[in-house]
């Protein structure tokens, strides 16, 4: 007979971040978001096993031991099975399912946070149309809970170590959005009850018990992030966060229109967090510096994304690419000739990645604004909207990053962050009428100058390769 060990996971997570179902959506759907998170028959917020599943797996590849632990199917080399065959194996580990516990004793539909984005035209440096999109997100401090099953032929086992350390190493990352920040979870503890179905013991908690009740009091905890913390947190490309403070004031908005008793007009809001205070979402950070970084290399003759013409897009092939990610469903493959070679990738995972960032010490006032008539000077009827718009806050930026960054990408970034605390381009909306402008305070000021001459050689030194190889 063998021992059956269940496993207990238990995650946290410490970003708002959710799997999403799109495929959820109906005909009839039309007030949900357009990412819905995924949830089960009886419409609760739900995680697929499929993805810490599939994040163990890539977890496992880093070892070189995928297939040892999670199984595979691929053809036969030659050696143990003719070339024309198929060698399956299967995966010891299995997951058996996930359970999620919101935090708060509130209907789930009460907790999810909703976020809209949209992308940036490169050519206007604005908001595109059409592509505003909003997605429905789990709240930080959402417990995820997972169970596995290993079986073995004894009670201890080289096989059943090395998942608890796989575990223990785990930086498990919840549904997309990985580089805007959300869905970064925390392993907080592991625990594991062994099963001996040779012992009457064990036979009958096998028999008389099932599903969660499987890991009881009996169980003992193999992994605790309080006494094994190990850090938890990706290295900052610039070894320290970047401090801003909003020069003017700032409106990056939530897309929802507040009412207001009495007044003829709702209050267009702001973003904010879990914990209501204002906040600049890492997809803001990540667009608007991108979209800067690409203007830099452009202008300086180096390539990177087009920003105008029928190829518009992410290229999928210069350093920004490979730093911040492309797709290609907005790319300019689609305009390659009909017989060209399909490109080996459809996109690939951005390596920054950009945090949510708080925005502190700020006070949120109502700002009114009107449209003037451009024949009769005055204000034009009905053209009055209100938002609310931060002022006088500061905000810590993380850039952080997942594996090297090329140094052109990065050269790139420093001058684009550069030209940001110089107020050459602002963040949120309306950085055309004075808002979104930003200033570094002292420390980061300090680290932009200093680094900002090794930045300009990199991008000469890469132009001066460029010119050379180009034939005379
Ligand atoms: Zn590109």
């Amino acid at each position: 007979m063998s021992v059956v060990h269940i496993l207990r996971a238990e995650l946290e997570l410490a970003t708002a971040g959710a799997v999403t179902a799109p495929e959820s959506l109906t005909i009839g759907s039309v007030l949900r978001p357009d990412l819905p998170v995924a949830r089960d028959a009886w419409d609760r917020p739900y995680l697929p096993g499929t993805s810490p599943a599939g994040s163990l797996r890539q977890q496992a590849h880093r070892t070189g031991r995928e297939e040892a632990l999670f199984g595979n199917v691929r053809p036969g080399n030659g050696t143990d099975a003719p070339p024309s065959e198929t060698v399956a194996i299967a995966s010891p580990i299995r997951l058996l399912g996930t359970r999620l516990d919101l935090p708060q004793p509130l209907e789930p539909a009460q907790q999810l946070e909703i976020r809209r984005r949209t992308a940036i035209d490169r050519h206007r440096a604005a908001a595109q149309p059409k592509t505003l999109h909003s997605r429905e997100l789990l709240p930080p401090e959402t417990k995820i809970l997972l169970w596995l099953r290993l079986d073995t032929p004894s009670l201890e086992s080289p096989l059943l170590d090395e998942l608890v350390d796989l575990l223990a190493t785990w930086r498990p990352v919840v549904g997309r959005g990985r580089t805007t920040g959300h869905g970064q979870a925390l392993l907080t503890r592991v625990l594991k009850r062994s099963i001996d179905l040779d012992t009457a013991d064990g036979m009958r908690h096998w028999l008389m018990t099932g599903g969660p009740a499987l890991v009881d009091d009996h169980a003992t905890v193999v992994y605790d992030h309080e006494k094994d913390a190990v850090p938890s947190l990706l290295p900052e490309l610039f070894g320290q966060p970047l401090q801003f403070r909003i020069t003017d004031a700032l409106h990056i908005g939530s897309g929802n229109v507040l009412d207001r008793p009495g007044h003829r007009t709702g209050v267009s809001a702001i973003l904010r967090d879990h914990d209501n205070l204002p906040i600049v979402p890492g997809s803001t950070w990540k667009g608007v510096l991108r979209a800067r970084c690409e203007f830099i290399l452009r202008s300086v003759g180096l390539n990177a994304c087009s920003s105008v013409g029928e190829n518009a897009g992410p290229c999928g092939d210069c350093v920004l690419c490979e730093a911040f990610g492309w797709t290609e469903r907005t790319g300019a493959h689609k305009q390659a000739p009909p017989d060209a070679e399909p490109p080996p990738s459809v996109g690939a995972r951005g390596r920054l990645v950009f945090a949510d960032t708080v925005v502190r010490e700020s006070t949120v006032r109502i700002r009114n604004h009107v449209a003037l008539d451009r024949v009769f000077g005055g204000a034009r009827d009905a053209a009055l909207y209100t938002e609310e718009t931060i002022e006088n806050g500061t905000v810590t930026v993380s850039i952080r990053h997942d594996r090297d960054i090329p140094e052109l990408a990065r050269a790139a970034l420093l001058l684009a962050l550069d030209d940001l605390a110089a107020g050459r381009f602002g963040i949120g909306a309306g950085t055309t009428r004075g808002q979104g402008t930003l200033t570094a305070l002292s420390a980061t000021g300090h680290l932009l100058g200093r680094e900002r001459t090794r930045a300009v050689e990199t991008l000469r030194l890469h132009h001066a390769a460029l010119t050379e190889e180009a034939p005379a």
